[in-house]
């Protein structure tokens, strides 16, 4: 465990599984206590033991990000239970894939929800504890499908809506220490991928397969690659780096 970060609180929402959960992780090995938000609590306290049996600090929370009451009392919680958060990452996050024709205004609503409302909603909360410690990192999970994706009008444009919400961040919290920056993951292999194949109707290996075809090195991605790039943004020695989006899809995109 490195000793940088050490004292810090972070939070990460949808860190019961997949990429969030290895972004948790990840924070809780460079020696930031982790707050592991999901909608089931009882789904978190896997990570959390995890972190604990490496000798980290972590604190199980339910929360739908996109309620506004429930979000300000989890934030309150983390700050209370586990230390004033300073470190947020965004990840929380749902596929309502369609054509357009056949999307529902429900399956739009959804999307934009845990997307863009979550996201603003928890960073409004969390910003009041960076300012004051004069001192934050947020990192908002973005996608490749922000350049524009078949069947995803709806998640695409929530993804490239958070690059806009980021930049806007950086602007206007810079003064205060904090920086924002957004991650755009390619095919990182998850339950979210699991899913997309599925609705395909296509073996989860051929899916991968077909996949790496068109990735330059040669393999999917891993929530251990994201999590990579989020400890360092999230990292002391970052804060000159803010209002970015960084392509992890193992090549060249935007
Ligand atoms: P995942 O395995 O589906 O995990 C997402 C987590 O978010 C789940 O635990 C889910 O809980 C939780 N969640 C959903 N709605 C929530 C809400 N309203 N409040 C709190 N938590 C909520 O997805 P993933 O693949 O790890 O994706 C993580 C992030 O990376 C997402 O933002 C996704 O869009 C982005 N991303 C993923 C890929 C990829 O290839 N996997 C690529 C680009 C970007 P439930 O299980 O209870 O629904």
């Amino acid at each position: 465990m490195t000793t940088e970060n050490t004292g810090r609180t972070a939070i990460v929402t949808g860190a019961a599984r997949g990429i969030g959960a290895g972004i948790a992780t990840r924070l809780a090995a460079d020696g930031l206590a982790v707050a592991v938000l999901d909608l089931d609590e009882a789904a978190c306290t896997t990570v959390v033991e995890k972190i604990e049996a490496d000798g980290g600090r972590g604190l199980a929370v339910g929360v739908d990000v996109a309620d506004e009451v429930a979000v300000t009392a989890a934030v309150e919680r983390v700050a209370d239970e586990l230390g004033e958060p300073t470190v947020l990452v965004n990840n929380a996050g749902i596929i309502r894939d369609n054509l357009l024709f056949k999307m529902s205004v429900e399956d739009w609503d959804a999307v934009m929800g845990v997307h863009l409302r979550g996201s603003f909603l928890m960073s409004r909360a969390v910003q009041a504890y960076m300012t004051k410690a004069g001192w934050g990192r947020i990192v908002n999970l973005s996608s490749t499908s922000a350049l524009g994706n078949r069947g995803q009008a709806n998640y695409a444009a929530a993804k490239a809506g958070l690059q806009g919400f980021t930049k806007t961040l950086a602007l206007e919290l810079g003064r205060f220490g904090v920086t924002a920056n957004a991650i755009a993951p390619g095919f990182i292999e998850t339950e979210m991928t699991k899913a997309t194949a599925a609705r395909v109707g296509v073996p989860f290996d051929d899916f991968k397969d077909a996949a790496v075809k068109e990735i330059p090195v040669g393999r999917v991605g891993l929530p251990a690659d994201i999590a990579h790039a989020v400890s360092f943004f999230a990292s002391e020695g970052a804060g000159f780096v803010s209002g970015q989006v960084l392509y992890v899809a193992g090549g060249p995109k935007a």
